[in-house]
């Protein structure tokens, strides 16, 4: 899938290049599966949080098959299923990464599960531990909850102890939230959702909100915090602009934090805190990425359309073999 300018997802386009051959400290993975996250939709908009150069091929997140290994790569054999992050490059049959990018994958997970996995739960755990600083029996609010990113704070959070008020734009996704174990869901439309949010919480609001929204939404999360709490900025699905007023923060010493996982990812202590507490998490069978709905790699501008039209849950997949 080539990009050669920036726009809605139909700007990328199917083309047949040469097989790609890996440099020093590089190898091949021939591609299974891509998890599609709401950053590729922006960067092939031209709206992420780093310019994107054309021409490209997206897709940063992704599990494959190593098929060739570059000058001075050891470790790793050909035929090992592996899963990368970072980068792009993804949405073609075969990918050319850096060794040292490589993700190992648990026995028990699909390809299609291994590509849902990094972005979105190293991004939950983030937003609910390493700045969050969420504690057992606390209350936290999940936007966008049947999403990719959604269903894995409310298993991540549902693991640590924690209660979870979900919400989302439709009953169906509710129910996803629910069945994942959410304690409280609310349409993302509900008039009275703040105050739901407020009698749900003992009347405090929550000590810690995972916004992803914007706009809006993000002078309302801070109406739903409680005292001293916590607005982790992960997200800005609105795409719309957000106000802060100091002073809201003030007479209520809230805090606001942004999270963008690429600069968490170079943080070595918080990288291997994360891995570490997540494989034990995968490894009990408490936390199982939701793949979403799956599509060929043909039909890219279908995905990227249909999670920005909001019709997808869980991870969306696209399998460049198929
Ligand atoms: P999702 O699978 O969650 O899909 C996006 C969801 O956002 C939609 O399903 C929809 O859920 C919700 N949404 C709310 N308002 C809008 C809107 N106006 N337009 C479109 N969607 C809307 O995607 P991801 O898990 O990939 O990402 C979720 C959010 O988290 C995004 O904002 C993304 O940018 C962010 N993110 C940030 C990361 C970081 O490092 N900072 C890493 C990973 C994700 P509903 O219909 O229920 O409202």
């Amino acid at each position: 899938m080539l990009v050669e300018r920036l726009g809605s997802p139909d700007v990328m386009e199917l083309r047949d290049l040469p097989l790609p051959e890996p440099g020093p400290g590089q190898i091949r993975v021939k591609v299974e599966a891509v998890g599609i996250n709401f950053a590729d939709v922006l960067a092939v908009a031209g709206e992420y949080l780093t310019r994107t150069r054309v021409p490209y091929t997206p897709g940063m997140e992704f599990a494959g098959i190593v098929d060739a290994l570059g000058e001075g790569v050891s470790g790793v054999q050909p035929g090992v299923r592996v899963a990368c992050l970072g980068g792009t490059g993804a949405l073609a049959e075969y990918a050319v990464v850096p060794a040292a990018g490589l993700i190992p994958v648990p026995e028990s997970f699909s390809a299609a599960q291994a590509a849902a996995f990094p972005v979105s739960y190293f991004t939950a755990y983030h937003g609910l531990k390493t700045l969050g600083a969420a504690q057992p029996g606390q209350w936290v609010l999940v936007q966008a909850a049947a999403g990719a990113l959604g269903t894995a704070s409310i298993q991540l959070a549902k693991a640590m102890d924690l209660n979870v008020i979900a919400m989302a734009s439709t009953e169906e996704k509710l129910e996803l939230a629910r069945n994942l174990g959410a304690d409280v869901t609310l349409l993302q439309d509900d008039p009275d959702r703040v105050q739901k949010v407020m009698e749900a919480s003992g009347g405090r609001g929550v000590p810690l909100v995972l916004e992803v929204v914007g706009g809006k939404r993000f002078q309302e999360s801070l109406k739903m915090t409680a005292p001293r709490g916590r607005v982790i900025v992960i997200g800005n699905a609105s795409r719309e602009p957000a106000h802060l007023q100091p002073g809201e923060l003030m007479k209520r010493n809230l805090t606001v934090t942004g999270l963008w996982l690429t600069s968490l990812m170079s943080d070595q202590e918080a990288t291997r805190e994360a891995a570490q507490e997540l494989t034990r998490l995968v490894g009990s069978g408490r936390v199982t990425p939701q793949v979403g709905p799956t599509y060929a790699l043909a039909d890219s501008a279908r995905a990227f359309q249909d999670l920005m039209d909001r019709k997808t849950t869980g991870k969306v997949i696209i399998e460049p073999q198929n």
